[in-house]
């Protein structure tokens, strides 16, 4: 039997992560995945294929350019989903070579097959040939993500009525799309198959848009996705789907119908663990589905840590990866990464990009905080008027008495890459003047940190200050 220092089951971001952590410091490690493609979620089936078709999705249908040349760049005829899938087909392919190559540099022996515990130290994989091995270890990761939560009463053929893997199987565009569940993923494909020309219908039990989101920031959103064309169903709830000879009809609890030629069912997803044998080890996952893990991504058998999407909450690539290493460096004593940062960045690919971090209006009202606010307008900005995103916002909030930055929210183009520099503000404890202290390139968006602070201090001041 191979004996490892490290066994890690599920080759996506936590696990690939974690297991070329450990292995650059020096430990023997093995990676278990049981598909024969290396990436998980991440490359395969949800962040980078959805967030290709959305640079798909805005190339063919012109957005970006529209009004911009005086002409009318309207959606390319005949777009098939072939043309649409082009892209995101070689980004996948580039991505899962970039992580098998990563795996092999840092001399990781990877096991394809459903990794199972047969105790604390061993664990069994079960290849598709029907083979089994058994290699054992001191320590280990679960690292086996989620999957989509399909619940029994909808009648998914994965041929009208998808989930967010078996949405890129779709072989042709609908004409219209209702999108059942109004969470990251559905409010992003909502968006995208809009920019594409699809009739879409979005419907959600609650009564704004992602709530985590800043306010204001929610509400502009649902506009823009209004004049995308998008429908909003809020605080509806589907009762039952049934299927027809156009396409689908959704009857709500409310009695009204939702009727499309194809559906998207995004509403929740649920740790991948079943087959894991977890009660080998006496491990069981809570009331929530997920697996429970102390600070340091350790789980109530010492020995055993778990990362990413399993654990559930944020449930992101970005947070799954450094939790992986994190997890690593816990369990070997690195003097390395011992944290996950405080604050998490939030980027939401609709059209157009969101992005957050930190307090919200609303949360520091809710803990009492003493705040000011500051707005920069891409319609005010150079950068926004080059590039043709007149209704972007970037809003800082920050405490009144000390001007400490407390939160970043950002709705427009290049959000999620924007969010970062008022993250290293906030995350070094620094003040909103930082912003009028910097000297930005000139044309950029970044430059609207300048005026959202500008604006702050002004709006703290109780007057307008003349800008710049
Ligand atoms: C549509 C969509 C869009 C998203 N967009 C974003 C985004 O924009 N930004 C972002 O940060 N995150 C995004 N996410 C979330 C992100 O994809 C996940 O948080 C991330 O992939 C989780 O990583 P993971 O390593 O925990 O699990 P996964 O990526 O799910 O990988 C788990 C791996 O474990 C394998 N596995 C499972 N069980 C076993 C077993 N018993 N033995 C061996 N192998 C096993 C699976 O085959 C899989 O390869 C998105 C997700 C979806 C679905």
């Amino acid at each position: 039997m191979d004996h490892y220092d490290l066994i890690v089951i599920g080759g996506g971001p936590a696990g690939e992560k974690g297991a070329a952590q450990a292995s650059y410091f020096g430990k023997k490690v093995a990676l278990v995945e049981e598909t024969p493609q290396l990436g998980g979620a991440c490359i395969n089936t949800g962040t980078l294929p959805s967030k290709t078709l959305r640079e798909s999705a805005l190339y063919f249908s012109g957005l970006r350019q529209r009004g911009l040349y005086g002409i009318d760049y309207s959606l390319r005829e005949g777009l098939t989903m072939q043309d649409f899938m082009h892209h995101k087909d070689d980004v996948v392919e580039s991505e899962r070579n970039l992580v098998r190559k990563n795996i092999a540099e840092h001399a990781i022996d990877l096991y394809v097959g459903k990794g199972q515990f047969k105790g604390a130290n061993e664990l069994a994989v079960l290849s598709g040939d029907g083979k089994t091995i058994t290699i054992s270890a001191h320590v280990f990761l679960i690292a086996t993500g989620s999957r989509p939560h399909r619940p029994a009463e909808i009648p998914f053929d994965d041929q009208s009525i998808f989930d967010s893997d078996t949405i890129l199987e779709m072989n042709r565009i609908p004409q219209s799309l209702a999108v059942v569940g109004g969470g990251v993923i559905g409010v992003e494909y909502a968006s995208m198959f809009a920019a594409l020309g699809v009739k879409v219908t979005l419907l959600d039990s609650r009564d704004r848009l992602l709530p985590f989101l800043d306010a204001e920031i929610s509400e502009l959103l649902r506009l823009r996705l209004e004049e995308l064309g998008v429908v909003l169903q809020l605080n509806g709830r589907s009762k039952h789907f049934g299927k027809t000879a156009g396409g689908i009809r959704i009857e709500l609890e409310s009695g009204q119908c939702i009727e499309a030629q194809m559906a998207l069912f995004a509403a929740g997803r649920r740790a991948s663990v079943q087959g894991l044998g977890l009660h080998k080890v006496g491990l069981a996952v809570n009331k929530r589905g997920y697996l429970e893990v102390n600070e340091f991504y350790q789980t109530t058998v010492p020995n055993i840590y778990a990362a990413g999407d399993v654990i559930g909450f944020p449930a992101l690539a970005s947070t799954s990866m450094e939790q992986g290493r994190v997890a690593v460096c816990h369990a070997f004593g690195f003097n390395y990464k011992k944290r996950l940062a405080h604050m998490l960045p939030m980027g939401i690919y609709t059209i157009p990009e969101v992005s957050s971090v930190g307090e919200t209006e609303e949360s520091c009202k809710e803990k009492s905080i003493p705040y000011a606010v500051g707005r920069g307008h891409y319609a005010n900005n150079a950068r926004g008027q080059i590039t043709g995103d007149k209704q972007g916002l970037l809003k800082l909030i920050f405490r009144r008495d000390d001007r400490k930055v407390l939160g970043v929210h950002i709705i427009g183009e290049s959000a999620t890459e924007l969010v970062h520099l008022g993250m290293i503000v906030l995350e070094s404890g620094g003040t909103v003047d930082s912003f009028i202290e910097m000297v930005f390139n000139y044309p950029t968006l970044s430059e609207i940190y300048k005026y959202a602070a500008y604006d702050g201090l002004g709006n703290l001041a109780g007057h307008k200050l003349r800008e710049g």
